[in-house]
């Protein structure tokens, strides 16, 4: 017995199947008509909705907050607990750090407890003085990156003209300024020239092109 319920007829050449067919696709075009609106719509609402301060690296969601390094992705985590730099700028940190056996090269925790520097009043008062200065040089980091961070969202915003706009909308300013591995690479790069210059005595490699990338690849694939 067949299963075949054209018996053996192609269905485009019965003319109440392409009828029913034509009708079928006349009623359903307006829904989907309808219905690509609507996504542009919401996809719009979303673009305009997510906003960047170009002066403070803050978006409108108020948790979310441009990486403090490359400043062409959003930080990971929410809260108290979260990173000031994005995953990639983070594995660049941890690729140098892990060279010298430790996990952190620039203290990028935005609590004070990520980056190792925390008060143990229980502690003897001597390691107590201690542990405080490096809960100030946690502080006095923080002031430096987020400067940093200011000062190249500005050069960025002028290099294209934007010098004078408080805001932009996250999708104009990740379609100039999309986040890649080498744009963060350079960028942590520069960071160190910057601000941390102390890094290449400790880490001479890092003055050979590509080193640190090979490195951060080969833990971000780990
Ligand atoms: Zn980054």
């Amino acid at each position: 017995m067949s299963h075949d319920p054209w018996n053996g007829h192609n269905p485009e050449d019965d003319p109440i199947f392409l009828e029913k067919v034509t009708k079928y696709r006349a009623e359903q075009k307006p829904l989907e008509e309808a219905e690509e609106l609507r996504m542009r719509e919401v996809w719009r609402a979303q673009y305009l909705a997510h906003t960047i301060n170009l002066s403070t690296g803050e978006s409108t969601d108020k948790d979310e907050y441009l990486c403090v390094i490359c400043c062409r992705s959003f930080t990971q985590g929410r809260g108290k607990f979260k990173w000031i730099a994005c995953k990639t700028c983070l594995a660049f940190d941890r690729a140098a750090a892990c060279v010298l056996g430790s996990k952190q090269l620039i203290p990028l925790g935005l609590h004070s407890i990520m980056n190792g520097a925390f008060i143990d009043t229980s502690a003897n008062p001597t390691l107590q003085l201690t542990q405080k200065d490096r809960l100030l040089a946690h502080v006095s980091n923080y002031g430096i990156l987020i400067n940093h961070r200011s000062a190249v969202l500005k050069e960025m915003a002028e290099e294209i003209g934007w010098a004078d706009r408080e805001t932009v909308p996250w999708g104009d300013w990740v379609n100039i300024f999309p986040a890649s591995f080498a744009h963060s690479e350079e960028a942590y790069l520069d960071l160190i020239d910057e601000k941390y210059d102390w890094v290449y005595s400790v880490l001479p490699q890092l003055e050979k092109h590509g080193w640190l990338a090979k490195q951060a690849r080969k833990l971000v694939a780990a």
